[in-house]
């Protein structure tokens, strides 16, 4: 056990655990009963409201368009008085800032009346809210438009109740706007990317003569990784309580070269907390499924059953939320942020993606006839034509500081955009290519040439790959590029963007040469599909996205490689990204030049503050810790010498040496950081931070890891990685 007094009283607190006492118990407190009680859903509305206002409301939900105020009025009566019999005193319009973070503001139901406090709430409280938009990153749109904003509640995502310690807020899902109309949040474009969708979807599935489809929608199933660490070695770590991850730390004894911890036994700590978070989802009918350990020590996942784009994307916000709050509650934190620790894996979140509706289905499902057969080509022809144009955005969707320690660094996806189908699967697609049919699979028994001459496709038994950022998982696409602490919202509406843009591409083309003719459609796929694989199927790779082999090969199909944030951002606002974004009603070239201006400075804003750390902890604790060895180490080798023992081990030397690295390389990193402090260009300053600060930071970092290595344990100040990552 540590000698240093601080992590000696962290690892026995640690070690005197007992089990906690349950704090509920399922057999008492059935799931079912559970799910949703939080939730103020359509079939609490259906028993609450008069018949003719739940219509109206309903069909608002189903179809958009406005709420009538008088609706509104009896709306949200009825929800004031089902949230303060749950024991809210307050409610507040839930949003989703450009930040990825989820903000609200509360107001009381109460106000003084004749001497009384009356709890009331309008239609128009409840459809519109007024926060100061002025403390929120619009990057630059406040500037040249008025300053003020406004939320709007989402009708087509419930409201809800979250319990706290001392009461309840209602809390209701809204879109933040500014007054001129701009997206202040990542809400209103995911909103508006499933109306594009939706009607891409349905001008492809017309020609295939369904006209009853009902609304098509984006579905999304985020699964979710973090690590779980201790409380009190956590609070030791000045680096992981305010930037999320460590900025020094020598290699473990142990890492995960074992391969033990993947799916392996959950720890009675570790299961007691996921059990609560579940539970406390449950409550908000968030449909939580899987839950197991991941491969790192000390690393989870949980995922939930998939649902609606936009609903699912308000989970998963929850989601995080949950895990949070409730780790702090077990003694735990939980830590959402990319890359914790280096030389482990870090943490993603695969972004499952599909589109469909309860009226036809899956429309990524393969299906067991011609007819689904080719709708499903149809579609996915759609998602690989979109993927390979718009390989940059992608990329520029998922760039952040902290994704940036994953991305291309020989662990989850390269930061190489490419799409993994299966062999069948890729078979066929080959075959559509130079035929514009598909006459043989692999696994051929379902095989079938008919009018349609697209075959039938046998569910692809799934060789699993890993190391794809975007793969085909027999009824879905899977977007693993994403990082563990994003907000599912910006790479699901870039998904549905680009995608519903090459069905409009699809449709234009093929609304064209049918001319209605149901007959010509065979004909005419047949054409797309060769003249669009055979440009775009340079995106399909099957094998190992992370050997230098696929780098090359990448290179000569003329893939991009976009290692980093500041080489990523540009794509934001090339031609190709603004006209595809205005041509789908998302985002406007302002809003796309906005949210670019605000990541190239939150990428500074975390180098920032990640090398000041680096400066702290190296002069303060670290370089304090080595020069008391140093002066132990002195010591004793004079003691040796008075008595005629001579030392030459080397070790105070080396530590010496090292000691006058660090010293020297700290002050390089001050030097650059005063140059970083000083731009003004959040372009110019992102490159800088990337090119000279990081590797600064790296180059310090290196020397302390070196040192930790060396100096007594009872002196170094830092709780190291053997006691982050493995006691628990
Ligand atoms: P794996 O990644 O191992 O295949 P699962 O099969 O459990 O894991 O699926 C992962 C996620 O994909 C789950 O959240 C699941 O709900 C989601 N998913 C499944 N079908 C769809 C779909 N049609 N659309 C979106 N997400 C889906
Ligand atoms: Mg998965």
């Amino acid at each position: 056990m540590s000698g240093n007094a601080a992590r000696r009283k962290a690892i026995e607190g640690i070690a005197s655990l007992t089990t906690t006492i349950p704090s509920f118990c399922y057999k008492k407190e059935r799931v079912e009963d559970l799910f949703g009680v939080n939730v103020f859903s359509l079939d609490k509305m259906e028993k609450r409201l008069p018949k003719a206002v739940f219509k109206s409301l309903k069909n608002v939900i189903e179809n958009g368009g406005k709420l009538d105020d008088t609706v509104a009025d009896v709306v949200a009566s009825s929800m004031k008085d089902w949230a303060i019999a749950h024991g809210a005193t307050h409610y507040a319009h839930v949003f989703y800032p450009l930040t990825g973070l989820t903000a609200e503001k509360h107001d009381s139901f109460y106000e003084p009346s004749s001497g009384k406090m009356l709890a009331s709430f309008s239609g128009k409280a409840l459809i519109q809210g007024e926060p100061d938009a002025s403390s929120f990153p619009s990057g630059g749109i406040r500037a040249t438009f008025e300053a003020r904003g406004y939320t709007v509640w989402d009708v087509t995502s419930p409201a809800y109740i979250i319990e706290g310690i001392n009461g309840a807020t209602l809390c209701i899902p809204t879109a933040f706007v500014s007054w001129t109309g701009e997206a202040l949040d990542k809400k209103t474009p995911l909103l508006r990317s499933m109306q594009a969708l939706n009607r891409q979807a349905q001008r492809i599935l017309k020609l295939f003569g369904n006209t009853d489809n009902g609304f098509i929608a984006a579905t999304a199933g985020p699964e979710q990784e973090y690590f779980l660490i201790d409380s009190r070695l956590y609070h030791l770590r000045p680096d992981l309580y305010t930037c999320g991850r460590t900025l020094f730390g020598a290699k473990p004894a142990r890492g995960q070269e074992f391969e033990d911890q993947y799916f392996g036994t959950i720890p009675e700590r570790v299961l007691a907390y996921m059990m609560e978070v579940e539970r406390e989802a449950f409550k908000l009918g968030i449909p939580l499924k899987t839950r197991h350990n991941e491969v790192a020590p000390g690393q989870y996942e949980v995922a939930p059953i998939f649902e609606t784009g936009n609903v699912a994307h308000d989970h998963q916000q929850l989601t995080m939320t949950i895990l949070k709050k409730v780790a702090r509650k077990h003694g735990l934190v939980c830590l959402l942020s990319e890359k914790p620790f280096a030389g482990v894996n870090g943490s993603g979140k695969h972004l499952n993606w599909s589109l469909g509706s309860p009226k036809i289905g899956n429309l990524l499902d393969p299906g067991d006839n011609l007819h689904d057969n080719s709708r499903f080509l149809i579609f996915a022809t759609a998602v690989i034509r979109a993927v390979n144009i718009h390989q940059g955005l992608l990329r520029a969707f998922v760039a952040s500081a902290g994704n940036d320690h994953r991305l291309g660094a020989n662990e989850a996806p390269p930061a190489i955009l490419s799409i993994y189908l299966g062999k069948q699967l890729s078979e066929v697609f080959e075959q559509l290519k130079t035929t514009g049919t598909a006459t043989t699979s692999k696994k051929a028994e379902t095989l079938a040439v008919g009018v349609d001459t697209l075959p039938l496709l046998a569910k692809d038994a799934g060789d699993r790959n890993r190391t794809s950022p975007f793969a085909f998982t027999g009824n879905k696409f899977e977007f693993r590029a994403v990082g563990s602490a994003f907000s599912i919202a910006g790479p699901l509406f870039l998904l549905n963007t680009i995608i519903a843009d090459s069905l409009q591409y699809f449709a234009d083309s093929l609304e064209k040469t049918t001319k209605g003719d149901p007959k010509k459609l065979s004909p005419a796929l047949q054409k797309l599909f060769k003249e669009v694989l055979s440009e775009h199927d340079k995106i399909i790779f099957n094998e190992n996205g992370y050997s230098e082999k696929w780098t090359k090969e990448a290179a000569k199909r003329g893939l991009k490689n976009l290692r980093s944030t500041p080489a990523a951002l540009p794509e934001l606002t090339t031609k190709l990204a603004v006209e595809t974004f205005v041509r789908q009603g998302v985002l406007t070239k302002t809003e796309l030049e906005s949210r670019e201006e605000l990541t190239f400075e939150s990428y500074v804003h975390t180098i920032r503050s990640e090398s000041k750390l680096v400066l702290e902890i190296g002069r303060t604790q670290i370089y304090p810790a080595v020069s008391r060895y140093i002066s132990e180490l002195s010591l004793t080798r004079n003691a040796l010498a008075s008595l005629d023992i001579k030392t030459n081990d080397g070790v105070l030397e080396k530590i010496a040496s090292l000691q006058n690295e660090l010293a020297a390389n700290l002050d390089e990193l001050e030097k650059q950081r005063e140059i970083l402090k000083a731009g003004a260009d959040a372009k110019k300053n992102a490159s800088f931070a990337h090119d000279t600060v990081l590797p600064a930071m790296e180059k310090t970092r290196a020397i302390a890891d070196a040192l930790e290595e060396l100096v007594a344990d009872d002196l170094w100040p830092l709780p190291s990685y053997q006691e982050l990552l493995f006691l628990r």
